[in-house]
């Protein structure tokens, strides 16, 4: 088998393939050539596609988030959502998917509920971009706006998990069910799960309520200012 077809068969393998399809797209030739030799060494070692992501940086991996067709939600979505923000951030923020908004702009949180998660980093005197990184469980956005499958969440957590390695944030704000039971491993109320400091490998992990759900329910805002001020609290301890 030739080079090409064999890297084409591995990637297809690793559910990674296509990975420079873009059309139009020219890959840096340093870029192509570091991901070439990772495709030789997965096809040489039997990696997992999770321990080949891993061992993704930025580029590569924002590349390869680009390109993904590994679940069907790619199918229904404008474009894939990577994520926003300081990339050696102290805090991170992670939601639920892409709405229609961040379908169209291609950026995490930019309709209403972006502008209350805005409000909210202002409140605790943070802004988006600086020392702030904004994710969300999948990076295309679900028909409908209907919450991911856990399939669809299997396969695009090791992105979100490389985004978390790369940036090692000090504190990990989960807003919503899905991020919490994404991050957590666990299924839980939500209800059950705020208020307290959970872990995820080792870093410290608050949950609170998403913002869509705030603009529905104003009256949990108050939980939600408590959550912040535990996470706020939780990062000076950390300082
Ligand atoms: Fe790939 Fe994630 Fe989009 Fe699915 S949701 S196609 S795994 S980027």
């Amino acid at each position: 088998m030739c080079i090409v077809n064999r890297e084409e068969a591995v990637l297809r393998e690793l559910n990674l393939y296509p990975l420079w399809q873009r059309r139009n797209a020219v890959a840096p030739a340093q870029l192509a050539e570091v991901v070439e030799q990772k495709v030789e060494t997965a096809s040489n070692s039997n990696k997992s596609r999770e321990q080949l992501i891993s061992e993704l940086d930025w580029p590569e991996l924002k590349a390869l988030v680009r390109d993904c067709t590994a679940c069907k939600l790619r199918a229904g979505c404008t474009q894939t959502v990577f994520g926003v923000g300081d990339e050696k951030a102290g805090w991170l923020f992670v939601g639920e998917g892409p709405g229609a908004d961040e379908d169209a702009l291609g950026e995490p949180f930019v309709g209403q509920a972006g502008k209350l998660l805005d409000n909210m980093l202002v409140a605790i005197k943070l802004k988006r971009g600086n020392n702030v990184y904004i994710a969300n469980i999948v990076k295309c956005r679900p028909p409908g706006n209907r919450a991911p499958e856990p399939g669809e969440i299997a396969t695009c957590l090791p992105y979100l998990q490389r985004q978390i390695g790369l940036i090692q944030p000090k504190v990990i704000v989960a807003l919503g069910k899905t991020a919490a039971t994404a991050l957590l491993g666990r299924d839980a109320a939500l209800g059950s799960l705020r208020g307290t400091l959970h872990d995820y490998k080792g870093i410290p992990l608050l949950i609170t309520y998403h913002p869509a759900y705030l603009l529905r329910s104003p009256m949990e805002k108050t939980k939600a200012w408590q959550d912040l001020c535990l996470a706020v609290e939780t990062m000076k301890g950390l300082n």
